[in-house]
């Protein structure tokens, strides 16, 4: 059997970030994903393969509480779902380390500050290439280095709506984006500022995802080995249950056995929960780590609004995801509970709406598909969905996943959407239109849409709490990791992966002081 110094499971956010931190350090290091390479080819950017096809949604079957099938959105290559996502890198905001009282609850508060993290974003964002500016967002939290990336510009119809929000009183701010473009240099930039961005994969790798920037760079140093189509399907331990012993894996159709000194679990919320919970045994009878029986609960995937507005005129916006608005995040004048983020989504195309004839909207009959992709300015609200022991994720005895969840905060959601309705009109945007994208897009069952999923084994200094400690090591095993998103004890209103990318940072330095 194979021996290496650290396993990493899963090449995402999470453990793309950690291989490259650990791959200088000359330790024998085995990634194991169960994906492949993320093919390059024209479909990459062709919006019916990628939104109508789903072409690179992996082919996985989860259920809903009530036992109904549903296909997740989810994206099993090298690189996890970075290879889709729209490279929004947003730190959490330094109040959300602690407890934020919410309409629905408590946001519990981390078990470590933002000041403890800070030094990990600055070096997630100069890893990933972000582009912004500090001192726009008003909620922004203190930084101790400037983006190592100019912001990324407004496009006219973007710039006009900054321009607008400012007149009417509001912040709005160039957003954090991972995208490799250079303005000043057009002829050498490797992004080509495209409207394939979000949701797409990259044809010509410009964007900064963990495959581009966490995998490969690490496979440069020879002690790093990646093995796809190896698929972690449980760990076991030694008799005493004090250490994970061997990682086994269904490695393109067969068994195989690997065993590390440390072995770190990277595959995505629902997926690390999943492994944790087959891997159950004598000594840890309902799965490893789990005997806060934390594993699997406090699934938080954010409440999520995809919405399109109606730009009077046409919007010819490419790469529309360069604002962000935070005015909301923390409440409003008239309401005292965070209500979230305000960002822009990829542009609206046709193609995207499937044909479909508008279904839950009173448009005229001149607004057809086309023109409303031509008109559309899309945005992107979330709220924070709190943590909830009894939004989780559960596996039957065939390792069938059941994700049981009801939504959180969905008066605040709702509110936050009513804000922006309001400002339409200053917008120079159609007053009455504010619409859903699932009514055009295909978007079947609300959970199905798990990009943002987080929480299934919380990290926190109470073994009898979390399942994980303050080093996001098992607090029942003394050689076991879980580096994704699974950690957060709290997901804040902003996307989580730079939070993922930071913590693998700052995990990746106490392991190496400890190998
Ligand atoms: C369309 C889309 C848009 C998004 N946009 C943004 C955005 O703009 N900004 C942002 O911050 N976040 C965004 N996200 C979310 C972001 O991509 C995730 O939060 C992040 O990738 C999570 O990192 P992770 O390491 O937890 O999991 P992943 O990145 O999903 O990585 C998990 C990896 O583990 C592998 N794996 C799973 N199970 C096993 C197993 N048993 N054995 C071996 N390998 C396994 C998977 O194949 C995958 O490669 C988006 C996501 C999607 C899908
Ligand atoms: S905008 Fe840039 S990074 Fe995004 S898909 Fe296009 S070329 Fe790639």
């Amino acid at each position: 059997m194979d021996r290496y110094d650290v396993i990493i499971i899963g090449t995402g956010a999470g453990g793309g970030t950690l291989a490259r931190h650990l791959a200088p350090s000359g330790k024998r290091i085995l990634l194991l994903e169960r994906g492949d390479w993320l093919p390059r080819e024209l479909d990459n950017w062709l919006t019916e393969s990628v939104f109508v096809d789903n072409r690179y949604v992996s082919p996985d079957t989860w259920y809903d509480r009530d036992g109904r099938a549903f296909q997740p959105g989810v994206h099993y290559y090298v690189g996890g779902a970075t290879k889709l996502y729209g490279a929004a890198l947003y730190r959490l905001r330094k109040e959300d380390f602690g407890e934020l009282r919410h309409r629905d609850g408590i946001s519990p508060a981390w078990p470590i500050q933002y000041d403890e993290l800070e030094p990990y974003y600055t070096l997630a964002e100069q890893r990933y290439q972000v582009h912004g500016a500090r001192g726009e967002d008003p909620t922004e939290p203190p930084a101790s280095a400037p983006y190592p990336h100019p912001p990324v510009s407004h496009e006219p119809r973007i710039q006009q709506l900054a321009d607008d929000l400012a007149a009417a009183g509001h912040q709005p701010f160039h957003a954090p984006c991972g995208i490799m473009l250079d303005e000043s240099s057009p002829a050498f930039s490797t992004c080509i500022r495209c409207a394939n961005c979000d949701g797409f994969p990259c044809l010509v790798h410009a964007k900064s995802d963990a495959e581009v920037l966490g995998v490969r760079p690490a496979l440069e140093q020879p002690n790093v080995t990646l093995l796809t189509g190896a698929k972690a399907t449980r760990l076991e331990t030694n008799e005493a249950g004090t250490s994970v012993t061997d990682v086994v894996v269904d490695l393109n159709g067969s068994e195989e056995r690997f065993t590390a000194d440390v072995v770190v679990v990277s595959c995505g919320a629902a997926n690390s929960a999943k492994l944790l919970l087959q891997s159950a045994n004598d000594r840890h009878p309902d799965g490893l780590a789990n005997g806060s029986d934390q594993v699997g609960r406090n699934y938080m995937f954010h409440d999520s609004t995809a919405v399109l507005a109606l730009s009077r005129e046409e919007n010819e916006t490419a790469y529309q995801k360069t604002l962000g608005l935070n005015d909301f995040y923390f409440g409003a004048d008239d309401v005292e509970y965070p209500l979230g983020n305000v960002q822009m989504v990829g542009k609206s195309q046709a193609a995207m709406f499937r044909g479909e004839r508008p279904r839950e909207t009173r448009l005229a009959p001149e607004w057809t598909l086309e023109r409303m992709a031509k008109h559309a300015i899309d945005f992107w609200l979330s709220t924070e969905d709190l943590p909830r022991p009894d939004n989780r994720v559960t596996v039957d005895r065939d390792g069938n996943i059941t994700l049981t969840y009801t939504e959180t905060n969905a008066e605040a959601k709702r509110q936050l959407y009513g804000k922006v309705k309001s400002l339409l009109g200053k917008l120079d945007m159609n007053p009455d239109h504010l619409i859903h994208r699932f009514a055009y897009m295909k978007n079947d069952i609300p959970i199905a849409g798990c990009a943002h999923q987080a929480g299934t084994c919380r990290f926190g200094t109470d073994p009898a709490t979390s399942a994980l400690d303050v080093s996001c090591k098992a607090h029942e095993l003394d050689n076991l990791y879980v580096v994704d998103t699974s950690f957060f004890p709290s997901i804040g209103a902003v996307n989580p992966a730079l939070t993922a990318m930071a913590n693998a940072l700052r995990v990746g330095d106490h392991l190496l002081e400890r190998l």
